[in-house]
């Protein structure tokens, strides 16, 4: 069954495929294709083809990024969005898909290899870039960076320098609550803002986030991230012959694992961690899904997740999801699982 795209319907939502190259640690020894693409050549680039015990499910995205696609091929495709941030739009991008599917590298990138830079960096030093070369015309920008994770419906701050946050019975004292003003600016309290003037602050931030960050063990992946984290730029410009005023704001979200209870061996926190994940997950779908479809009553307030992002989702912003799946047979329905979601959104 083709899953066709509702192009018209979509507005500002777009979804890209991304399949990452099989690895070493696959323990992959017999070249079994179980993704390829299409043989039609108007579904290239768009389509992609899962085999499951003999059965073909093919679905179409507005982009499909094979394993050889280079992280400035996928740059390149997204360039132009994130630059929208500059020009006062909201923007938020996020990257989906199970455990070890490639989002962090995706966003991130690989630590170390600089042409393997993820989105992130990428993104960031391309809008200082752009912001310096807007200087002649007159344009002043003020950029700020927050950072924070969402992890069992809680709102952790990833840049406080505060190490040591007042907790009672494991539960940190600060709440983080989310309010939205009348201009569509989202207020975090107690969230740490901050004033950046360069690619390599944010760089250094990222650093600072990283090691905050709460990793966890599951069977599937050592360094497995069960947390949603949420990247936040945003632009204040001010262009000082016309007297013209921009606010953009740019969301980079590397979301939770989206696997299945079965496959990570879940039991008690973890339990609840899957599921409190998951909830952010299926009210994200839900909210896009809502969003596409143009529905009256859009469930913003169903997950922290949703309602941190609010204003940021819908109207006039702009929405990219990645869809990130592995290459491995073994992986196959938790793929299959990854592709209906995104199908379903795009
Ligand atoms: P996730 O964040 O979804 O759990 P990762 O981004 O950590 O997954 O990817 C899992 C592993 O696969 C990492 O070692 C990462 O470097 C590697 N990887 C993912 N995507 C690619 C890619 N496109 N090219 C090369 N290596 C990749
Ligand atoms: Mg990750």
């Amino acid at each position: 069954k083709l899953h066709n795209t509702i192009l018209e319907l979509k507005g500002n939502i777009r979804v890209f495929c991304r399949v990452r190259p099989i690895l070493p640690d696959d323990g992959i020894t017999t070249e079994v294709k179980v993704i390829s693409y299409p043989s039609s050549i108007e579904a290239l680039g768009r389509g992609i083809d899962v085999v499951q015990n003999g059965q073909k499910h093919s679905f179409t995205f507005d982009k499909v990024f094979m394993p050889d696609a280079k992280q400035d091929d996928v740059f390149t495709e997204i360039s132009q969005l994130t630059q929208s941030a500059l020009d006062g739009y909201k923007v938020c991008i996020f990257a989906y898909g199970q455990t070890g599917s490639g989002k962090t590298y995706t966003m991130m990138g690989r630590p170390g290899y600089p042409e393997q830079k993820g989105l992130i960096p990428r993104s960031l030093e391309q809008i200082f870039q752009t912001r310096q070369s807007l200087q002649p015309q007159g344009w002043r920008f003020e950029m700020q960076v927050s950072m924070l994770e969402i992890y069992n419906e809680t709102v952790h701050d990833l840049l406080s320098t505060n190490q040591s946050p007042s907790t009672e019975n494991g539960v940190s004292a600060k709440q983080y609550s989310i309010k939205h003003d009348a201009n569509g600016n989202t207020h975090v309290s107690d969230l740490t803002i901050v004033d950046v003037r360069s690619a390599k602050d944010v760089a250094f931030l990222l650093d600072q986030a990283a090691e905050s960050r709460s990793v966890g063990k599951t069977q599937m992946n050592e360094q497995s991230s069960r947390s949603h984290f949420v990247f936040t730029l945003r632009i204040f410009g001010v262009n000082e012959s016309t007297e013209q005023q921009i606010q953009g704001v740019l969301n980079l979200i590397d979301l939770a694992g989206s696997e299945r209870l079965s496959k990570s061996g879940s039991n008690g926190d973890r339990l609840k961690e899957t599921q409190a994940n998951n909830k952010s997950l299926s009210s994200l779908s839900d909210v896009i899904y809502a969003l596409a479809k143009k529905e009256d009553h859009i469930p913003y307030r169903s997950s922290k997740l949703t309602h941190l992002l609010q204003p940021c989702l819908g109207g006039q912003s702009k929405t990219l999801m990645f869809v990130n799946v592995s290459p491995d047979p073994a992986s196959v329905s938790e793929s299959l699982c990854s592709l209906r979601f995104a199908a379903r959104v795009n």
